[in-house]
């Protein structure tokens, strides 16, 4: 095997291939175009076409694709051949200038909630020059955005685009003011935490709610769960270990700095950790991500769900979007340094994000909407579905000396001694860590952990760039207006910290008696998708999104539509497929069941007359009962479906959301309990200890 220092970017027509492959003049142009957000010149794009095709059919590709991130949430990609027909019935192969930045496709197929209506259906793909593209599957992949004719996004990436944009503009406005004169370039980081369960190929074949729903239905809980601790970061069994070293190799080929791997909490779920990259790039290599994770488990026999709660009683899967801006001098602007305060700058920066997020708790609440997302948030295992903000005590020390007036008087941070001579003492760590917080200060950037598994990043990255944005803009117009710089630079984080703080909850977010005090600070409590989704067009976030250009009320009519189309559809499906498995499985299995302890029971007297059958007819008794409140909820299942079914909208998403999923988890009780007292080789699906403890 070669070295990870070869292997890594080996199928990405990286900047090293450019300078490499590109006529210099070309190549500075090229790079010019992109930082200065020009327009591609058609010559320019020629060369750069013909460069990448034949680096491309050199490691063998055949086919070029424009890969882009429609509003379903996944990638998608349409191949089309290089080969051109040659004069002798022979074919070259070919890719034009044309053919690299702009393709055409019909976006009729793809979700576009009211835009389809309004706009004609075709869609078109334009090239995302700042995203390098890559070689996968014989194909060479063009990152690009996807728009309408009237140039509507129809895809997660081109308000993520918008929204760096946006907060570029403003950020540099603030740095400016602090004489950062040579700041030329301000963009926003991610390092995205990856979660994900794996299981054997064979269980997962085995029922049908994995299939179709990414999640169990159904399932009683293990002996065993997660009480004991010993999977979070225990040690990685042999065929996991396999898969994460192939899954590494083929993200460093694709140029994704896949850093730390380790066990989760839950039995079989895992992590993957990339270091940060700018959030454009961070969001396209999540979903490669996610894409090469399923594709190398089923080569080692496995399935990567990616669901955020495949299983009951366990940890489900979040994705933890780590967050910060950085200039191109290669500050940190999060960075508070050895001696916050006294770093205005950073402070200013702070307020900024607290003052944005305690603003727009719904929009962030909103961004990581989804069914699935429903089954972590508010559940004790992941943050609550409150947005709050934890800074830590020396930071909210800091802040707190500022507004009072009062000198701040610092901690010193003493050292840890592990008691025995072979250790050294090492200096505490001031940063402390709160897993509960939904939006963290981890010393140096915002950890926002309540992304799903399954999520595209964009979603929330394209909501933080712009609140932030917004508040950056607002500090900038006075600070530009005042003549007292340093002066104004401390009333605004006086007033700013004084006006939202209500939003900094350092203590335990799990806990019942947060819930009632956030409630008292008038802080929002979103619970369902449904709750939050509708306030992607509240006017004060259509004014909020249009006044950054990051997307207009069109646009953001069509999220909405889109949210409540998925999440209707999401549980639609898991309704059917729960109905189907009792009516085709758990019936029959606990009938057949029954049916068998009966005619024991008959043999038995038969056999030994006056014989005590206690035992068979108190389980058959049991299942009876169960099997009678199985068969009255799949029927009630069935009406509240129909009745779900027949409604439009927001109104048709309420009834999923109350009705339909109300029954289904009540249908689980019975079915649950039936499991635990039906003999193993009865029930029709492997259960969770085949599932969650066999690799
Ligand atoms: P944790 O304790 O949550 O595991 P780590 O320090 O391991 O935290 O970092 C988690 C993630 O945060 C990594 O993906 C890392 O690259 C990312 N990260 C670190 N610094 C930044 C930054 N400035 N901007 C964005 N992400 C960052
Ligand atoms: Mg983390």
């Amino acid at each position: 095997m070669s070295s990870v220092t070869e292997i890594f970017g080996c199928d990405v027509f990286n900047d090293e291939v450019m300078k490499a492959r590109l006529p210099e003049e070309t190549y500075k142009a090229l790079k010019k175009t992109i930082k200065e957000n020009k327009r591609l010149d058609i010559n320019m794009a020629n060369i750069i076409a013909t460069a990448m095709k034949d680096w491309a059919v050199e490691k063998g590709a055949t086919h070029f694709t424009h890969w882009f991130q429609p509003l379903t949430g996944v990638t998608a990609e349409k191949h089309d051949g290089f080969i051109t027909p040659a004069a002798d019935g022979k074919v070259i192969m070919e890719f034009s200038g044309k053919e690299l930045v702009k393709g055409e496709s019909d976006a009729s197929s793809f979700p576009s909630g009211g835009l389809r209506a309004t706009f004609e259906a075709r869609g078109y793909t334009v090239w995302d020059s700042t995203s390098y593209a890559f070689v996968k599957d014989g194909t060479l992949c063009i990152p690009t955005a996807f728009c309408s004719y009237g140039g509507e996004a129809l895809d997660k990436k081109t308000p993520l685009l918008r929204s760096m944009d946006a907060i570029r503009t403003e950020a540099k406005r603030i740095v400016k003011l602090f004489g950062n004169e040579e700041v030329k370039n301000i963009f926003t980081t991610v390092g995205p935490e990856q979660e994900y369960f794996l299981i054997d190929k064979e269980m997962y074949n085995r029922r049908p709610d994995l299939i179709f729903c990414g999640r169990t239905l159904m399932g009683a809980r293990p002996p065993k769960g997660q009480e004991m601790d010993d999977h979070y970061y225990g040690v990685i069994r042999p065929r996991v270990s396999a898969f994460m070293k192939e899954l590494d190799t083929e993200l460093w080929k694709l140029g994704i700095l896949a850093k730390t791997k380790h066990n989760e909490a839950a039995p079989a779920q895992h992590e993957m950790a990339p270091i940060f990259t700018t959030s454009n790039i961070a969001a396209d290599h999540n979903q490669l991500t996610m894409e090469v994770m399923k594709k190398i488990a089923e080569k080692h026999g496995l399935i990567c769900i990616l669901h955020e709660k495949p299983f009951a009683g366990v940890n489900g899967s979040g994705k933890h979007n780590n967050w910060a801006l950085s200039t191109d001098t290669g500050v940190n602007l999060l960075d508070p340094g050895q001696t916050p305060e006294d770093n205005a700058q950073f402070l200013l920066f702070l307020t900024a994000v607290i003052k944005a997020v305690d603003l727009n708790q719904d929009l962030l609440r909103l961004s990581v909407a989804s069914a699935g997302n429903d089954h972590r948030l508010g559940a004790n295992e992941a943050p609550p579905a409150i947005i709050s903000m934890f800074l830590g005590d020396d930071l909210t020390e800091v802040l707190d000396s500022i507004e009072s007036g009062k000198p701040f008087i610092k901690h010193e941070a003493g050292v840890m001694k592990f008691g025995a001579r072979a250790l050294p003492a090492i200096p505490k760590d001031n940063t402390d860590r709160n897993r509960t917080s939904p939006f963290a200060f981890t010393g140096n950037k915002f950890e926002f952990r309540m992304l799903g598994s399954t999520l595209s990043i964009s979603d929330p990255n394209t909501v933080l760039n712009t609140i932030v944005a917004d508040v950056l803009a607002e500090f900038a117009d006075r600070l530009e207006a005042t003549d007292d710089f340093v002066n104004e630079v401390n009333t605004i984080i006086k007033e700013t910290y004084r006006e939202h703080k209500r939003i900094i909850f350092n203590g335990d977010g799990y806990s019942a008696a947060w819930e009632l005090e956030a409630k008292e600070r008038g802080l929002l409590n979103l619970r369902s998708t449904v709750d939050a989704v509708v306030h992607w067009i509240d006017t004060k976030n259509i004014e909020l999104f249009e006044r950054h250009k990051v997307l207009n009320r069109v646009e953001l009519q069509c999220r909405l539509d889109i949210a409540l189309e998925n999440y209707c559809k999401t549980i639609h499906i898991e309704a059917l497929t729960l109905i189907d498995m009792v009516s085709k499985n758990i019936i029959p299995a606990i009938s057949r069941y029954i049916n068998d302890l009966s005619v024991c029971v008959v043999n038995k007297k038969a056999a030994f007359g006056e014989i005590d059958c206690e035992v068979e007819q108190k389980i058959i008794a049991k299942l009876n009962t169960y099997l009678k409140e199985i068969y009255t909820l799949v029927r009630k299942l069935e009406k509240a479906v129909a009745a779900a079914d027949s409604m439009h909208g927001l109104e048709e998403a309420k009834a999923y959301n109350k009705s339909v999923n109300a029954l289904m988890s009540e249908l689980r009780k019975p079915i649950d309990a039936a499991e635990l007292i039906t003999a193993k080789d009865y029930w029709p699906f492997p259960d969770y200890s085949d599932l969650l403890f066999t690799i």
